[in-house]
């Protein structure tokens, strides 16, 4: 059978190739960073990595991690419940939940995972999620785990989110599911009309805080710190793999009822393994410099700031962000990956998006920007894009 099967992979591969929407994989052999190295030698400076706060080879968490590593063991060969938890396991869940202001936390392997079983568990037939037009993928997936009525609002549109929300009075109980910023954008959802419609339509919140975690709010602790809602959330999901630290894991933090049934049901919790000690290690870490000072999420508020404030002077259109992600809006998919190139030939690693991972016609690049750069970093990126803008004629020469 494999023949006939081969063939049609084939076809499938052959049409993604075509509609131009092939995935190369790019080599880096250095950790990752500002400044990264790349198998064919090139060194580039780095504005596609979701390392937010700079630490992903921070000596803090490396050193945290090492030791770890050798009083605590490489893996844990076991689920949480069985003989995977260790001290260090709910020392990490204490700390996510005193970051984020809620009463208890639940690890996974990854945010994926959290997502993929935090629904499933706790709705049935009779209730009703509500769920932004552009969450995330996982959260698209946990919603189809779930028998739960589904419902669709366009994105951050509350109009559309009260409409729904009126359609969904019959059902027993009712959750409003949304991304706290939205990757292609880097809005923030507006999580205080969000809660506001909750309240008058009686219905929970879940903000999923992967890309704001770390970035927005005063002290980087999220949109919850963001629209003064710290408690108030009956459901915060997040990963491990972006601000904090960018290594591998993913919690639900939030009402203390929830995150017990979810140790008791969630199925990415109890038939997966458990968190690495190094990893739970340099989280604990990641959290304990972020509580000591708010030095770095305030250098990512000033590079962030004033990226896109030369970006702008340049002649730039930039989507107008409260996050670390910065959309430079070419609208035109063949000029994104044009630019993205030769970017990339003058020492800049970007990512060009166009459709359909972005609308039709909505063609940009994502630069994201993290406290890891310095000002020589940021200088550089922008002189680039100015010299590379004006040779394809996307700003004034
Ligand atoms: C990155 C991301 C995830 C996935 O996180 P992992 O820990 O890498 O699985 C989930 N949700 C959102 C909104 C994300 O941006």
């Amino acid at each position: 059978m494999y023949q006939s099967f081969k063939d049609f992979l084939q076809d499938e591969l052959d049409g993604i190739r075509e509609a131009g929407l092939y995935k190369n994989e790019r080599i880096i052999v250095s950790p990752q960073e500002a400044v990264i190295r790349l198998k064919d030698g090139r060194q580039v400076l780095n504005f596609c990595a979701n390392n937010y706060l700079g630490l992903s080879n921070h000596p803090a968490l490396i050193e945290a991690a090492g030791n770890a590593l050798r009083e605590r063991g490489y893996g844990m060969s076991s689920v949480r419940f069985i003989c995977g938890t260790q001290d260090l396991h709910k020392d990490l869940e204490a700390a996510i939940a005193r970051f984020f202001g809620t009463e208890d936390t639940i690890l996974y392997a990854a945010c994926f995972d959290a997502n993929g079983g935090v629904f499933e568990p706790l709705l049935g037939e009779e209730d009703a999620i509500i769920s932004d037009a552009l969450n995330h993928a996982s959260i698209i997936d946990g919603v189809r785990l779930c028998k739960a009525q589904r419902y669709r609002y366009a994105n951050a549109d509350m109009d559309d989110l009260e409409k729904q929300l009126q359609a969904a009075q019959a059902q027993r109980y009712r959750l409003i599911v949304t991304d706290g910023v939205f990757s292609m954008d880097g809005n923030v959802a507006p999580l205080d009309r969000i809660y506001a419609l909750a309240n008058q339509y009686n219905a929970m919140v879940m903000v999923d805080e992967s890309h704001s975690a770390g970035v927005v709010g005063a002290t980087g602790k999220g949109v919850t710190e963001q629209y003064n809602l710290r408690g108030k959330i009956e459901i915060i999901t997040g990963t491990l793999g972006k601000a904090f630290g960018g290594a591998i894991g993913g919690f639900t933090t939030g009402k203390k009822e929830i995150i017990q049934l979810l140790r008791q049901r969630s199925r990415p919790y109890l038939f997966s393994n458990s968190l690495p000690p190094m990893v739970v290690a340099a989280g604990i870490r990641a959290f304990q410099l972020m509580e000591a000072s708010t030095l770095l999420q305030d250098k990512l508020h000033q590079n962030t700031a004033y990226f896109i404030e030369r970006m702008g002077q340049s002649g730039f259109d930039i989507k107008p962000t409260q996050s670390a992600i910065c959309a430079v809006m070419l609208y035109d998919a063949r000029l994104a990956q044009e630019m993205a190139a030769k970017l990339l030939d003058e020492g800049i690693y970007v990512t060009g998006f166009y459709y359909p991972v972005v609308p039709q016609g909505k063609a940009r690049i994502r630069v994201q920007v993290s406290a890891g750069h310095e000002k020589e970093h940021l200088d550089s990126c922008i002189a680039a894009f100015a010299k590379i803008g004006k040779e394809l004629k996307v700003i004034p020469a």
